[in-house]
């Protein structure tokens, strides 16, 4: 049977630290705040927006939520996130996305503040995962994987990690991340033959594919731990991975729950970099 990594206690773990550093914050007179936008009312960004403003009371950070029509136009929305920028007040900006399709995504991005930059959505941020500098952020599901990695921990320096997915969000951050670590990272993706006997010589696996199920039996091996970013909900309501997890869970050694694995961590790495960019601000 494999050691569950549960989220919620890398997210208690993480929000207590928080709540501390809060607190020091607002003796300084400077309260953390979040500002979160959101273009309609989409289920997934609703509940995400949930949970974070959840998680942000928790660790002592205020929500200014910006809510826009759907219907909003790309000039308004830059105009919005342009003002959050300009506001001291504010220390982290989570724009909620996707975004629909009639808004330039890599305009809206650019619109957001680099040093406020909470998700890590903007060209400043994304580079830095790359060169290790420290400004921006890293995206925070990408951010999460470490995470549970390093409170159960699990060894990352020298072994093989798979990271399954190539996006902007997670799969290329992950890799980065992971990396930094030293790990020797492999990239899989929708045209990587062999899948299978790639991922059974990954120590680490990480699958963040937007497959449901895509990953089981065939994939795992004693001795690994597996990292399941996906979620979905199932026509009956329930949500499940990328991964088989009745499958995966007897023959590897650690694998992350879904619902209660990295999800759950996402919103408290969110906490943290507003937490971080308040205190850079404070300086
Ligand atoms: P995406 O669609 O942008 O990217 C998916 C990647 O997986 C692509 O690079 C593609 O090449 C690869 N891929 C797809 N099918 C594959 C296959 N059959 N074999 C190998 N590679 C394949 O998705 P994303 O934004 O990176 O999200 C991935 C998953 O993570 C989704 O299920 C999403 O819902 C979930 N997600 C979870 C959280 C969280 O907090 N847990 C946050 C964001 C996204």
């Amino acid at each position: 049977m494999a050691e569950l990594l549960k989220g919620a206690a890398v997210a208690r773990a993480i929000t207590e630290n928080l709540r501390g550093e809060s607190d020091a914050l607002r003796a300084r007179g400077v309260t953390p705040c979040l500002a979160t936008v959101r273009v309609g009312e989409k289920d997934a960004d609703l509940a995400y927006e949930r949970g974070a403003l959840k998680r942000c009371e928790q660790a002592g950070i205020a929500v200014q939520r910006v809510m826009l029509p759907e219907d909003v136009s790309q000039e308004t929305l830059l105009r919005e996130l342009s003002a959050l920028g300009a506001n001291p007040g504010v220390h982290g900006i989570l724009l909620l996305r996707p975004l629909s399709d009639r808004f330039d995504d890599a305009a809206v991005c650019a619109a957001v503040s680099p040093k406020k930059d909470a998700d890590g959505v903007t060209a400043t941020s994304m580079a830095a995962v790359y060169s290790g500098a420290h400004e921006g952020f890293a995206p925070c599901t990408a951010e999460a994987c470490l995470a549970l990695l390093e409170h159960y921990n699990i060894p990352i320096d020298g072994k093989r990690a798979l990271v399954i997915g190539r996006s902007f969000v997670i799969g290329k951050p992950v890799s980065m991340l992971l990396l930094r670590k030293n790990a020797t990272v492999s990239i899989a993706h929708t045209h990587t033959t062999g899948l299978a006997a790639l991922c059974r010589e990954a120590d680490i696996l990480v699958v963040a594919t937007g497959c449901a199920g895509l990953i089981g039996a065939e994939h795992v091996r004693p001795g690994q731990t597996v990292i399941d970013v996906g979620i979905h909900t199932l026509p009956d309501g329930t949500l499940t991975g990328d991964v088989r997890f009745a499958e995966a869970e007897p023959v590897v050694d650690a694998i992350t729950p879904v619902p209660g694995g990295v999800g759950a961590v996402t919103t408290a790495i969110l906490c943290r970099h507003t937490i971080e960019a308040a205190k850079k601000s404070a300086r």
